[in-house]
């Protein structure tokens, strides 16, 4: 691979030197303009019959698949299965949809209106821009690219979704359409690629139907569409071991829509895959000793980093997040003994029980 960073922040700058690097001008355009007027970019890779659509970076600071559809390029330009793949496919890739929102790592974009909210209204000029790009291309697949917190799991369990995906509901009864069955049958098939282990795992988002959600709507317009989260691989906070594992299912993915063996596939196959549960934090800190209500007691914290944008870097912040004893954490540390002379008080501002922490624990 030619592209190497250790960072979570992929800016616009870091974006064109890495398009740069490949040489790709010729079938490299601008295809509109973000509010701030930054270049919304887009590539064609492939002359084949079926399209596919896919944009990354709609909240920009969901830079994981950025990253792997570079990876996808290079397999494509590189290996006999890519050359065979652009026969059959014409990819079209919008590379960071949210220029704004990238350059600042958020979100949103630089109007604060989350995109993925906005494809009914279509108020914002890069969806504006989205929108253009899908009715004049006329897509038979949409692959909806975004990265998720360290929060889910793959089911009720302690393995995080490294991966999850979502065929969206075309309607709120979440009818199973045409559309929709090619993706959930898509996306069993991609799953199906990867051997999930006892340290991470697959999940299935929600598919409550909003059709100001991207891949709702298109969904409902008849066009497949697959939401791919990036999520939490084991102590990979730069997320390369999950870079890995997207790039993986993107051209997986690419290969069994043209190759059409998908339709080997079930809705119950999709249906199998666990269901996102949200219970996991980053620390769970054991045998703190507190002070609730006068009365001493043990409790288990858990901490959850902040990702801060400084100086163009990504720092991960700690901070204090409750003590639900529904939660799990993905990293485990014990309260040193000597805490015991020094009670937290719970009901202390988060900071100032951050504070406490420190003092016993690295963080
Ligand atoms: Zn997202």
């Amino acid at each position: 691979m030619i592209y190497v960073n250790n960072n979570r922040y992929f800016p616009p700058e870091a974006l064109a030197k890495e398009l740069a690097n490949r040489k790709l001008s010729q079938r490299l355009q601008t295809v509109g303009y973000s509010h701030e007027k930054r270049p919304i970019l887009s590539l064609d890779l492939g002359s084949g019959p079926l399209k596919v659509l896919a944009w990354s970076q709609m909240h920009g600071n969901e830079t994981t698949t950025t990253k792997a559809l570079l990876d996808v390029i290079d397999y494509l330009k590189t290996t006999h299965e890519g050359a065979t793949l652009q026969k059959a496919l014409h990819l079209k890739l919008i590379f960071q949809l949210n220029p704004d929102g990238s350059a600042r790592y958020t979100r949103i974009n630089a109007n604060e209106v989350d995109l993925n909210r906005d494809a009914k209204a279509q108020s914002q000029p890069e969806m504006k821009v989205l929108m253009e790009v899908y009715n004049t291309f006329n897509p038979d697949l949409c692959l909806n690219l975004h990265g998720q917190r360290t929060i889910f799991a793959a089911g009720n369990t302690k393995l995080p979704a490294s991966l999850s995906f979502l065929a969206p509901a075309a309607d709120p009864e979440r009818t199973i359409t045409p559309a929709r069955r090619v993706a959930m049958q898509l996306i069993a098939r991609i799953s199906g690629q990867h051997t999930t282990s006892n340290v991470w795992g697959i999940g299935r988002y929600d598919d409550s139907f909003n059709i100001n959600c991207t891949g709702d709507y298109f969904t409902a317009q008849g066009t497949p569409t697959i939401l791919f989260e990036a999520g939490h691989y084991p102590n990979d906070y730069m997320r390369k071991e999950t870079r890995k594992l997207v790039t993986k299912s993107i051209i997986d993915c690419l290969k069994s829509f043209s190759a059409g063996d998908y339709n080997n596939n079930t809705t119950e196959d999709y249906f199998a895959i666990p269901a996102n549960s949200n219970h996991l934090r980053d620390i769970e800190i054991s045998n703190v000793t507190i002070v609730n209500n006068k009365e001493i007691t043990k409790s288990t914290f858990f901490v959850q980093y902040k990702e801060v944008l400084d100086n163009n870097e990504i720092i991960f912040t700690p901070e204090f997040d409750g003590s639900d004893c529904k939660l799990s954490g993905l990293k485990k540390i014990q309260m040193p003994e000597e805490q015991e002379k020094y009670p937290i008080n719970r009901n202390d501002f988060a900071d100032v029980i951050m504070d406490s922490l420190k003092k016993f624990i690295q963080l």
